[in-house]
């Protein structure tokens, strides 16, 4: 008979490793608390609007095909992708506005209308990263962490110096192009890791090089329908779904996972238990502390998270057929160095960046004819640093529709139908989220390769984490690549344990 599995939690960790491990023939069982697969992905529908309610960026469609290929699927027989252009578009705090795009010719055209020499270093920075991406995505990013005297390799450490991965994202854009927009143009997407771009490690340069390499992408149907679709793919290689079905924690014998108690207090035993639940939720509320080695209360507490996200999802009875996809607004008060500011530990009530999706345009769907639907995030603090969110609620609220006109939404206020509102503790209860934290563990070094939780559990055998707050880091792609290693943790605790001595993979 085939191996059992046990999968707490239909995000997309969980997904993408209920696909891998199924179809090398265990028997996989999912348990979601949810009433919907897709976890911070999983969206809504409010009257006849539908909503994504978290990622809305896709990057490096590849890996996704590569997930279905590799379960023996066509990723085209279950969604499809389109690219955007722009990818995004950016809003500076001086009024000056640049359109990230893939079409490279584009964007060097409006570097140069910047400033002369921008185009001809943006091509040496572009260079730089061709041969960064070849030398760092799959050893970093594509592989299971090593112990960390297998970071110490002579050839590697090397090749990695030439890339100055000591400098802070901040000091590699202005290296390459001092100009401050740029540099914050460039460096956004620290935020998604929980960091400041000056405290954030260039190593993450890769991301921004990814989006001009393989571009910016939307699912059609938006994440909601790709989280549903790979709960399609998952169920057609026999994988069970239950959803409503919380668990209530890790069923552990002898320091072996032997399968799950329900919160209805039933056992389900396995041969292995994978958990998708966020990992600083998850260890507190799954495993008991006796049982989870180095992660005791006290070492918890000083892991360092990510910030939250205040989010408006409306509903509106027209469209903004001229505005972009992605918009950002990059407002003065990120170039602020000092706490609050750098670290989200402060609501920014007066000039707070924030971003909006505007997916009806090229996704038609999720309203009806000449409406529209429109996601609004503004990183705010996660719940360790006590907002009050009752009171504050509305006013930010206030604050942030009357923003919007800054990136075009004009004469909003009239136009909203519905409307849903998500504060810190939205994520924190809702999503069972550590903090309301959304991006997981920060990035820092600490957090980082051997530093950060791993996939295989080191204090429990056949116990396994999957998601963003574990190796190799946040993020969709990120959490893609994982599901690949934790299959290969399960195959080899489970099949092939003689191979676990020599590859030496935590
Ligand atoms: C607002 C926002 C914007 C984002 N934007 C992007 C983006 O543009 N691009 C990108 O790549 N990433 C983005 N992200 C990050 C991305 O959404 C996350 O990295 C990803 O969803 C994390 O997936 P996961 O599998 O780790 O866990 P989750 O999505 O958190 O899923 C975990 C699942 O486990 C379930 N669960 C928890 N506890 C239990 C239990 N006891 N029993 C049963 N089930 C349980 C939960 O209900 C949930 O379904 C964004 C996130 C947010 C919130």
């Amino acid at each position: 008979m085939s191996k059992q599995i046990v999968i707490v939690g239909a995000g997309p960790g969980g997904l993408a490793t209920a696909m891998r491990l199924a179809s090398q023939g265990y028997q996989v069982q999912i348990f979601e608390a949810a009433d919907r697969v897709g976890g911070r992905m999983r969206g809504f529908e409010e009257g006849s609007y539908a909503f994504d309610t978290g990622p809305t960026i896709l990057q490096v469609p590849r890996v996704y095909e590569e997930l279905f290929t590799e379960s023996g699927l066509k990723l085209s027989d279950y969604i499809h992708f389109k690219q955007l252009d722009p990818n995004t578009r950016l809003h500076f705090w001086d009024g000056s506005q640049l359109d990230l795009t893939s079409n490279l010719d584009a964007f060097k055209a409006q570097l140069a209308s910047m400033r002369a020499d921008l185009p001809e270093a943006f091509d040496h920075w572009y260079a730089e990263h061709v041969r960064k991406n070849l030398l760092g995505y799959k050893p970093y990013l594509g592989t299971p962490v090593r112990p960390i005297l297998g970071y110490l390799r002579p050839d590697e450490i090397a090749a990695a110096l030439s890339f100055r991965p000591w400098e802070s994202l901040y000091q590699h854009f202005w290296r390459f192009f001092k100009d401050e927009r740029l540099v914050y143009a460039l460096s956004y997407s620290s935020k998604y890791l929980g960091m400041h771009p000056t405290l954030c490690s260039s190593i993450f340069s890769l991301i921004p090089f990814l989006e001009f390499a393989d571009g910016v992408w939307h699912p059609e149907g938006g994440f909601r329908a790709l989280a549903q679709s790979m709960a399609q793919a998952a169920r057609d290689l026999g994988v069970q779904i239950h959803l409503n079905c919380p668990v209530k924690q890790v069923w552990i014998e002898q320091n072996c996972a032997r399968g799950v108690e329900l919160a209805t207090s039933d056992r389900i035993p396995a041969d292995a238990v994978v958990v998708n639940a966020d990992f600083g939720y998850g260890i507190r509320h799954l495993v008991p502390e006796s049982a989870r080695g180095r992660y005791s209360d006290r070492k918890l507490n000083r892991l360092q998270f990510s910030c939250s996200t205040f989010m408006l999802y409306l509903g509106i009875n027209r469209r903004y057929e001229n505005l972009p996809h992605h918009q950002l607004y990059l407002s003065d008060r990120i170039r602020s160095r000092e706490r609050p500011w750098v670290d989200d530990s402060a609501l920014d009530e007066k000039d707070p960046p924030f971003y909006v999706c505007n997916p009806t345009i090229v996704d038609p769907s999720n309203a009806p004819a000449g409406h529209s639907t429109l996601f609004v995030l503004v990183p705010i603090p996660n719940t360790s640093h006590n907002v009050d969110w009752v009171t504050s609620q509305q006013a930010y609220r206030d604050l942030i529709i009357q923003r919007m006109s800054l990136l075009g939404y004009d004469n909003l206020e009239q136009h909203i139908v519905t409307e849903t509102c998500y504060t810190a503790p939205t994520w924190r209860d809702d999503y069972r989220v550590h903090l309301g934290a959304v991006f997981n563990l920060t990035h820092s070094w600490n957090q980082l390769g051997p530093f950060r939780p791993p996939i295989r559990s080191d204090s429990l055998r056949r116990l396994y984490w999957i998601g963003g707050a574990v190796h190799p880091g946040s993020g969709l792609l990120t959490i893609l690549e994982a599901a690949r290693s934790a299959t290969t943790f399960v195959r080899q605790d489970l099949d092939m344990p003689s191979l676990v001595t020599k590859s030496g993979n935590q």
